[in-house]
């Protein structure tokens, strides 16, 4: 961080309110419902990454609805402010804008490892020479069974047929390392699926690298996003990815269990012999109530879709998402690099011996989380944080995970954890 002598130091309070102060989107905090302590004092809420808040109009778009049923009965399908046949289709513009995605490569349905299932259906196309798929290190739990269950589907093998490259630097792989791997194995593999921003390290992948040489390879490329989309800048349609899915209820603020996000590649799209699973709401939209007994699928992204979404679950993540429309993705992001940078100095200043950050140290190689490893863990530190007001999140065996998220928290957040975590840890 640069510093000038003449101006007030990065390490005093003061510092962190005059950034507050000239930040343009500083207002969109109070677009969000901040948990309370007991007391009545804002907590400091650093974990966006696991559960985004609530928008302050969440309750609003959902109530709407309510009224719409209330009102209409099944005429609420195509009657009211928002009509339920195409409820759906107000969330893909706004989605593909976050991913960098055309509108019709992009359909929000279900939850994420559903939909990785159902993805991964169409694009894992194992024969007997090319049949590995390839994750990251530190995979979610939920994408390793749901790529080994794929595994096992296809009659492979779910441990020798799931490669994982472990580490070379800490917690963190190398670019380099990757596409290496890829020029001597990649004729074994047919399909890759990488976190990202891994949930863990929070090291963010370069997916335009890893998608163009595993295409030279004829691998097809997947991402889950749960912990990029409303994060770092994604270009999926430019990159050439062949698929991704996201969740709703993270950095998007969709509420708990939020229906997820998906991308499917334009040159995936209108095929009639691609292998699906496949229900009405991926019919042709213009013929689907003439309940035809063949399935004819619609050119986008939606023709992956199953079933009638659950309007209700939509609604809040439609009010979250007018508001990143609001803001647009690429101011948000460029005040998180900011935000995380300050956050990383002043643990490096007040913190070192006491914490180790694992997270990469470069932006392009981040989101906004930072995880830190303690060197030294102590007992019940995550009560200890919130009794002083602060929610983070907890990854054993020793990793503090935090989100200082650019859509509500603060430089003054990020200076009052630093200086609470100091005073826990010096006891
Ligand atoms: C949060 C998260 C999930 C959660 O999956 P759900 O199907 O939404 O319960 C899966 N994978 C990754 C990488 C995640 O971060």
């Amino acid at each position: 961080m640069k510093m000038n002598l003449l101006e007030v130091s990065p390490t005093d309070l003061n510092y962190a309110l005059e950034q507050d102060q000239n930040d343009p989107l500083a207002h969109f905090r109070e677009r969000f419902h901040l948990p309370k302590t007991d007391s009545g004092e804002p907590f400091i809420y650093f974990c966006g990454n696991s559960l985004g808040l609530q928008p302050d109009t969440a309750s609003q778009f959902v109530n709407e609805e309510l009224d719409t049923w209330k009102k209409l009965g099944v005429d609420g399908h195509l009657a009211g402010k928002r009509p339920w046949l195409p409820y759906h289709e107000f969330l893909t513009q706004y989605s593909a804008d976050i991913v960098g995605a055309l509108e019709k490569e992009v359909v929000v349905m279900n939850s994420l490892s559903v939909n990785l299932n159902l993805l991964m259906t169409s694009f894992y196309r194992p024969n007997d020479q090319k049949k590995k798929i390839f994750m990251e290190h530190n995979t979610f739990p939920s994408d390793r069974y749901a790529v080994q269950s794929q595994l096992k589907f296809h009659g492979n093998n779910p441990i020798d047929d799931l490669i994982i490259l472990t580490p070379d630097d800490g917690a963190n792989i190398t670019t380099n390392r990757i596409l290496d791997y890829f020029d001597q194995n990649g004729s074994e593999i047919a399909m890759v699926l990488i976190g990202g921003v891994n949930y863990y390290s929070g090291q963010a992948f370069n997916m335009k690298a890893i998608t163009n040489k595993a295409h030279e390879h004829n691998c097809l490329v997947g991402f889950d996003l749960a912990h990029a989309t409303g994060n770092i800048r994604l270009k999926l349609h430019d990159w050439g990815v062949d698929f991704a899915a996201w969740c709703g209820y993270k950095y998007l603020n969709g509420g708990p269990g939020a229906p997820s996000g998906v991308f499917i590649h334009e040159r995936h799209l209108g095929l009639k012999d691609i292998p699906r699973f496949e229900g009405w709401w991926g019919h042709d939209k213009s013929t689907r109530f003439a309940m035809s007994d063949e399935f004819d699928p619609m050119n986008t992204a939606e023709a992956w879709q199953l079933s009638n979404p659950s309007i209700f679950a939509m609604a809040p993540l439609l009010a979250s998402l007018e508001i990143f429309h609001e803001t647009g993705i690429s101011n948000l992001r460029e005040k998180s690099v900011r935000l995380t940078n300050y956050l990383e100095y002043l643990i490096q200043e007040n913190l070192n011996n006491k914490i180790e950050i694992i997270t990469p140290s470069t932006s392009k190689d981040r989101g906004c989380q930072l995880s830190l490893r303690m060197i030294h863990p102590i007992e019940n530190i995550m009560d200890k944080l919130h009794k002083t007001g602060i929610i983070a999140d907890w990854r054993e065996p020793d990793v503090i995970r935090i989100a200082p998220v650019p859509l509500y928290n603060s430089f003054g957040d990020c200076f009052e954890f630093v200086e609470r975590l100091e005073k826990i840890l010096h006891g």
